[in-house]
């Protein structure tokens, strides 16, 4: 625990949810992610609306029977009311303070022996009997690339001898995505696009060979700014609402032909996958760290600095990728485990994103998504990408039942997950995003 949690955080907190107390549970009632989710139809019954909830245990709390069925605070309903429609979009641009209420009421309402449980139990779900949606649809996309080793590794590939570009340490690199394939996974389509086969072959228009995933997290924005107006670092975070999972699918032999000298663009436009659950900072608070740089690399510039940020920029989750391929599913095996990271290995902190992002006037608007960029470890396990961890396609990584893969194959599933874990916390989980890959389709 730390100065910025409070009674939500406590660890003896526990819920009359019984799933929510068990050990490794993603969903505790110290996190209380917010989503959009609807009860799954029989056949050939009408779909119902989309709804806000909060997931606890394996259970998701619906916020507008909540609303109806549950006695409140006076303040509370004027809160639960911008989310009765099922949109969350009115809630995060509400602001921190309205965020910190309504969490404060929701832990009270789901803490072991709040009199309102018995009128909240009519409001649950199973997760299992419902579908989520994306979180909110963005209007606009940005992908940073704050992950300072997965930047020296690609790098190293490209330039042994110059691997991180001089401006690295001094400007949050990032470049803007496309939100339009921003969704929650499920399936990703191989895409087809230009690629060589040698580096003196001519291109051709062909499937993606090459396809890979970017662990990532998802900064989604709360409150939104003026046109030509910056964001001052010290008030950055009250604009973040929270943060997802994120996986920035890549298609690398498309990349290397296309990205000079713009960029990335249809090698990654074709899939960007977030999970479902928006994890509040204000969730975060005990697992916030100080933002350590080693001592010889330049200060921030004032703009990207601030006194809270180097207390408490920083924020540790770890962060996992699992794969299954399709022989395994067919076997009956688990996915293993291809990585394991942590967001501390990020060189910018979401706040100087979202503070530099805004930095030229650019205006942001709730519900804008910010990709971190690829989240590595410094050491060869902790590879956030499959372009990392087999050095570029040289090194097969070796799975179960004699497989091996350097790049995704069609049917193999992806797997983000995260959490976070300090002592003196209780445990909590971002969920996770998964994907499948399919064969690419024919232009029609
Ligand atoms: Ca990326």
């Amino acid at each position: 625990m730390n100065a910025l949690t409070d009674a939500t955080h406590h660890p003896a907190l526990r819920s009359w949810v019984p799933s929510a107390n068990l050990p490794g549970c993603d969903f505790p009632v110290q996190n209380l992610p917010l989503g959009r989710f609807r009860p799954r139809a029989a056949e050939g019954r009408e779909l119902p609306p989309w709804r806000a909830g909060i997931a606890i245990g394996d259970q998701v709390l619906d916020l507008a029977l909540a609303r109806q069925q549950c006695p409140w605070p006076e303040d509370v309903y004027s809160l639960l009311d911008l989310l009765a429609q099922g949109d969350l979009a009115a809630f995060l641009a509400s602001g921190r303070p309205a965020w910190r209420r309504l969490r404060a009421a929701l832990s009270a309402a789901l803490a072991e022996g709040s009199e309102q449980g018995p009128f909240l139990e009519l409001c649950l779900h199973p997760q299992s009997a419902v579908e989520m949606a994306l979180p909110l649809a963005p209007r606009d996309y940005t992908d940073f690339y704050a992950g300072i080793h997965h930047a020296m590794t690609v790098g190293r590939l490209m330039r042994p001898d110059n691997p991180l570009l001089p401006n690295y340490k001094w400007v949050p690199i990032g470049y803007h995505g496309r939100a339009s394939s921003v969704g929650l996974g499920g399936s990703v389509r191989r895409p087809r696009g230009q690629v060589k086969s040698t580096a003196e072959a001519p291109p051709t228009y062909a499937p993606c060979r090459r396809l890979d995933y970017e662990l990532e997290l998802g900064l989604w924005v709360g409150v939104g700014n003026e046109l030509g107006q910056p964001v001052p670092m010290a008030r950055a975070e009250d604009h973040l609402y929270g943060v997802s999972l994120l996986n920035d699918w890549s298609a690398r032999d498309m990349q290397a032909w296309e990205y000079q000298p713009l960029g990335p663009f249809l090698a990654k436009s074709f899939a960007t996958s977030v999970s479902p659950w928006l994890v509040s900072l204000d969730a975060l608070a005990p697992f916030r760290r100080p933002v350590q740089r080693p001592a010889d690399d330049p200060e921030p510039l004032p703009y990207l600095d601030s006194a809270f940020n180097r207390a408490h920029g920083g924020i540790d989750i770890t962060l996992e990728v699992w794969l299954q391929t399709a022989a395994m599913r067919q076997a009956g095996q688990a996915a293993v485990r291809l990585s394991q990271s942590n967001a501390l290995d990020a060189y910018w902190t979401p706040a100087q994103l979202l503070a530099h992002h805004s930095s030229n006037g650019c205006n942001l608007a709730t519900g804008d998504l910010l990709g971190t960029g690829t989240l590595s470890g410094s050491a060869p396990g902790q590879g956030g990408s499959l372009l990392e961890l087999s050095l570029g396609g040289k090194q097969a990584i070796d799975l179960p039942g004699g497989q091996t893969r350097t790049f995704l194959e069609d049917g193999d599933t992806v797997v983000l997950r995260a959490y976070c874990e300090a002592p003196g916390a209780v445990r909590i989980g971002l969920g996770e995003v998964s994907g499948t890959v399919l064969p690419v389709l024919d232009p029609v």
